[in-house]
């Protein structure tokens, strides 16, 4: 054979197809495609993961939980955003509840406490009592006149009174005084006072301007906490950012209102069809009411959808109908989306917009949200993934020896008839007949959401870099260039990707030395 039929016969084809092509004929979900590896010259650990939630946050991790109310209350949300992901506070509760959360999400860590608690150096010790009992502050400041920017004189720590009998006993006579206190003139980055207080013995770090008036405290708990977890998702001044539901009736604006006044970042529209007039209005109130709180809107799955609320002033767009675990929606109503194509078609539009998006529902493994990040997702969200970990809401059961917890959808009628915000998600919550658009099942003790996260950004990591990118930000460039390749999986091919022809297996996800 001549060389030149022979490269003829063994002309290069190419590998896969772009995601453009493996979308653009049928609906298709995680599990139908794969992705094609590229080329590695960096290690796993070099690969930067972080997403955009909406146009001003980022997460390191980029991964939030669902506002579910057997998913995320205030400990679920605490432990996502320690992590450098982000939980969603459920509004399936009264107003005041979800206030509550709100406010224990925003007081975990402090950076900067811009007006630490303070007396004069007269009040007697039995008013430090009061205020340690009242607030759970161990550590309380002095100075000259009792104002939080007054002259600062000492600060006095339970240790300093706890043997004292007399409680009438002016502070004065037990704080420890400025001069052997550690302090920092402002200004000082919240990194440089953390790390001053991580290597001193002291609680707290009063930081002074040049008349020695305190600006700011900072606080030994926060430095551990900021050590422990140093991608935290914070806001400008050292919190957890906290993000919350909300339905869009107009009752709703009094809930968003007082989580607007506990501090809440994000208002998270919770709907599983939300191009709707109520939503398209109540975007454009939150915004003009509260143009700091930034606004997700949805659920969504089309692109005519995604522009009504984009066009509205969304900061973010969650897709998915129907394709949640415990969800029966596309059995009930015959509508919704498989996820892949919702994901892959919003995704690319909401790009072209400048907005994020969120992928929602049916992510079952790392590898679903590595694809649901590769075809145009900027975050995950997840409900089941995250169930049955010791941060959810509800507590464990035994069943037939097996550890259990209740995860349920929030259109189950046990949902819907426990509040009726979660009524509101599906439009019905007036309605005589409550038609179910979810279940109510149990799931296995997963551990600590703090370990399985660990483990999700790791394999993150791994899986960017097998793909031959150092981010996702890159991946999803590259895709959109044609660049980055897919396969269609058959159902055999789907069997030949798990486990097969063992005769028995243990399935361990992860080892986490934590
Ligand atoms: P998972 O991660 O369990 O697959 O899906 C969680 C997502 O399913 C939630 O974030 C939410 O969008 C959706 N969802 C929650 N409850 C229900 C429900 O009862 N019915 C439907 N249709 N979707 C639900």
């Amino acid at each position: 054979m001549s060389g030149s039929n022979q490269n003829l016969r063994f002309k290069t084809i190419r590998d896969g197809v772009p995601a453009d092509e493996l979308f653009n004929k049928e609906g298709l979900t995680y599990n139908d495609f794969i992705i094609l590896p590229g080329f590695i010259d960096f290690g796993a650990a070099d690969v930067n993961i972080s997403g955009q939630f909406t146009k001003k946050v980022r997460l390191h991790v980029p991964v939030v939980s669902s506002p579910m109310d057997t998913i995320t209350e205030n400990e679920m949300a605490k432990s996502m955003a320690l992590m450098g992901g982000l939980g969603i506070l459920h509004n399936n509760c009264s107003v005041a509840r979800q206030v509550e959360m709100v406010k224990s999400v925003k007081a975990y860590r402090n950076g900067f406490i811009s007006r630490p608690k303070c007396v004069p150096p007269t009040a007697p010790i039995s008013e430090i009592i009061r205020i340690n009992e009242a607030k759970g502050i161990s550590g309380i400041i002095v100075t000259a006149n009792g104002d939080p920017h007054g002259k600062l004189l000492g600060i006095v720590c339970s240790k300093d009174i706890d043997y004292v009998k007399d409680k009438t006993r002016q502070v004065a006579e037990v704080m420890t005084k400025r001069e052997v206190m550690t302090v920092e003139k402002a200004p000082i980055r919240l990194e440089e006072a953390m790390d001053v207080l991580n290597r001193s013995r002291h609680g707290y770090l009063p930081i002074l301007n040049e008349a020695d008036e305190v600006v700011y405290l900072c606080s030994r708990r926060d430095a551990v906490r900021a050590r422990q977890f140093p991608h935290s998702t914070l806001d400008k001044t050292g919190r957890l950012v906290c993000a919350a539901a909300t339905s869009t009736r107009d009752e709703d604006k009094q809930r968003v209102t007082a989580l607007a006044a506990a501090g809440v970042d994000i208002l998270v529209l919770d709907s599983s069809q939300g191009n709707t007039v109520y939503q398209i209005a109540f975007i454009k109130w939150v915004k003009s009411t509260f143009p700091h709180v930034e606004v997700v809107a949805g659920n969504v799955v089309t692109q005519d959808q995604a522009k009504n609320l984009i066009d509205a002033g969304a900061d973010g767009i969650r897709v998915g109908m129907g394709s949640g675990s415990i969800c029966i929606t596309q059995e009930v109503l015959a509508c919704g989306r498989p996820q892949g194509t919702a994901v892959y078609s919003v995704g690319r539009y909401c790009a072209s917009r400048g907005i994020p998006t969120t992928a929602d529902g049916g992510l079952r493994t790392v590898g679903d949200i590595c694809k649901a990040l590769a075809i145009g997702a900027n975050v995950a969200m997840l409900g089941g993934m995250l169930s049955g970990t010791s941060e959810t809401p509800g507590e464990f059961f035994f069943r037939d020896g097996v550890r259990l917890k209740v995860y349920r959808g929030m259109g189950s009628l046990e949902a819907m008839s426990q509040g009726k915000e979660s009524g509101k998600r599906y439009l019905s919550e007036n309605e005589a007949v409550q038609v179910a658009q979810g279940v109510s099942g149990h799931v296995v003790d997963k551990g600590s959401v703090l370990k399985l996260l660990a483990y999700v950004a790791k394999g993150l990591q791994q899986s960017a870099q097998d793909i031959g990118e150092m981010s996702f930000d890159a991946v999803r460039e590259k895709m959109y260039e044609g660049q980055v390749l897919f396969n269609r999986r058959s159902a055999t091919a789907q069997n030949e990707g798990g486990v097969h022809s063992l005769h028995s297996y243990d399935k361990k996800l992860y080892a986490a030395k934590l």
